[in-house]
């Protein structure tokens, strides 16, 4: 079986079967368990894809996501939690907020584009 970003623990610690805890990670993972798991990108496809560090497999990992079944519950959650890094929902998150793209490394840009 292949790990999925809906197997990372909570940053907290505590348990993610916490019922009545919605949306938290538990209730993603029931609801996921439901769904034939071919359904769901982050487990049919490598889960590294989610905590890409190029850019190109981030926007990947989020188009992926936008025919996930439980990507409302997953967007939910993540923003509940406010997790730390990763695409969740089809959002990439970084320190709690979602951010539009992943900027490439390298040095920024002398002058802004505009
Ligand atoms: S929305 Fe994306 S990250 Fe969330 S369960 Fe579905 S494929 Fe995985």
């Amino acid at each position: 079986m292949t790990a999925s970003v809906l197997d990372r623990p909570r940053a907290d610690g505590a348990s993610a079967e916490e019922p009545g805890d919605e949306p938290s990670l538990g209730r993603l993972h029931d609801r996921a368990a439901e769904v034939d798991q071919e359904l769901l990108p982050c487990r049919a496809n490598n889960p590294e894809l989610w905590f890409a560090e190029s850019p190109s497999d981030v926007e990947q990992a989020k188009a992926l996501c936008q025919g996930c079944p439980v990507r409302s519950l997953c967007l939910d959650g993540a923003l509940e939690r406010r997790e730390p890094w990763g695409v969740w929902g089809g959002q990439l998150f970084l320190q709690g907020v979602v951010i539009p793209r992943k900027r490439p490394r390298g040095r920024p840009r002398k002058t802004d584009a505009a």
